[in-house]
């Protein structure tokens, strides 16, 4: 990477926002699998361990956030580029007051009010579902500041996720700084921006293992294929194709760490965890333990921590087979997909000069 930059120059920065179309028709364009073929799919354990890692950090910040709070205090959540409401289940259980969903993909939007609104009917019914409030809109999170779209711009909030999503706002310094404020800029002092992103450094390494001039890499689940030589990446801009089983196809962006961690202190937010997928499983197996037996159906085993292919062992033979699956468990191809990521999170602090 180049050197680090000065954010101040944010605003002269071009927008460059090329790719937020592409991106919104993709996932515009993703059908919405049933139940059926989500248990065929080549990524079913992926997804389901790519689902318990989201529950782990949530659960993670959530109880921090909680034991902040007196009881029957609000909790108010905002689930930036929220997709098709893939966690809205998460949000059910976490017992917050309200939700505030949004993602550049209407369609996306359109599903996950459709799903929240199930939920909401099935809590209604049942003694021990949780009601919460939501609001909900389609907007470009990179562009547009999204405290104006609220229902009430002055809320305050306890927490913002931003899941899987976070590293298409790196197309720009400026998309980069429009979505860092987005998250920072309604978060109570004491409030967390949690966040699922791709690791750049992992993936320039494996690039660099695949060879002194490859520029793309991968196995049967994923690829990523960069166009340009890898020797002078920018900072921002810094784009490559990712490819994922019948799901993603879609150029994305390295999110340079430290760049990010300077944007974040600008806006008020400390950089508290930073901790790969792999080292996150360790790190919080003995917490989610019963979450994870759930998801997969099988025991888990005490997972030590060691080498690569030895700790896709521990997972495998934790994440075991599933009811509906039977014959299969988490795949090595897919432990190398999921392994790309990194989970961070960020306090928001009473003044930016605290960070
Ligand atoms: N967060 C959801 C989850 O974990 O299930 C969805 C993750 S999906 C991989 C990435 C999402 O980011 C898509 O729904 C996409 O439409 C959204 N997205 C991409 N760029 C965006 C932008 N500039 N503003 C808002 N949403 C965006």
């Amino acid at each position: 990477f180049s050197d680090a930059i000065d954010t101040e120059d944010a605003e002269a920065d071009s927008i460059g926002a090329a790719n937020t179309y592409v991106v919104a028709n993709h996932y515009n364009e993703l059908k919405e699998a049933g139940r059926k073929e989500r248990h065929k799919s080549k990524i079913f354990y992926m997804r389901n361990f790519n689902n318990w890692i989201k529950s782990q950090l949530i659960n993670e910040y959530m109880s921090l956030i909680k034991h902040q709070k007196r009881l029957g205090e609000s909790l108010r959540v905002l689930d930036m580029c929220c997709g098709k409401g893939g966690d809205l289940l998460k949000w059910e259980k976490a017992a917050i007051t309200h939700l505030i969903c949004t993602d550049i993909a209407e369609v996306s939007v359109d599903q996950c009010q459709r799903r929240y609104q199930d939920i909401l009917m099935r809590a209604e019914k049942s003694k021990f579902g949780h009601k919460f409030t939501a609001e909900f809109f389609a907007c470009d999170s990179t562009l547009v500041r999204l405290r104006e779209r609220y229902m009430d711009a002055s809320l305050q909030l306890n927490l913002v996720s931003c899941q899987f999503a976070f590293h298409y706002c790196f197309e720009s310094q400026a998309q980069a700084e429009c979505m860092v404020r987005n998250a920072a800029e309604c978060l109570q002092p004491g409030g967390f921006f949690i966040a699922t992103i791709p690791d750049a450094y992992e993936i320039v390494r494996r690039l660099r293992a695949a060879g002194p001039d490859a520029r793309k890499f991968g196995n049967d689940m994923y690829s990523i294929e960069f166009e340009e030589e890898i020797n002078n990446l920018p900072l921002f801009g810094a784009k490559y194709q990712f490819r994922l089983e019948g799901v993603v196809d879609c150029p994305e962006f390295l999110v340079h760490f430290p760049t990010l961690v300077k944007l974040c202190r600008k806006y008020g937010l400390q950089l508290v965890r930073r901790t790969t997928f792999a080292d996150y499983y360790a790190e919080t197996l003995a917490q989610g333990r019963q979450l994870l037996q759930r998801m997969s159906g099988l025991e888990t085993v005490h997972v030590q921590r060691c080498g690569d292919d030895q700790q896709y062992e521990h997972v495998r033979k934790a994440f075991g087979t599933h009811r509906s699956r039977p014959l299969g468990t988490l795949s090595k191809d897919e432990w190398e997909a999921t392994t790309l990521y990194l989970v961070c999170a960020f306090k928001k602090c009473k003044n930016s000069w605290d960070t």
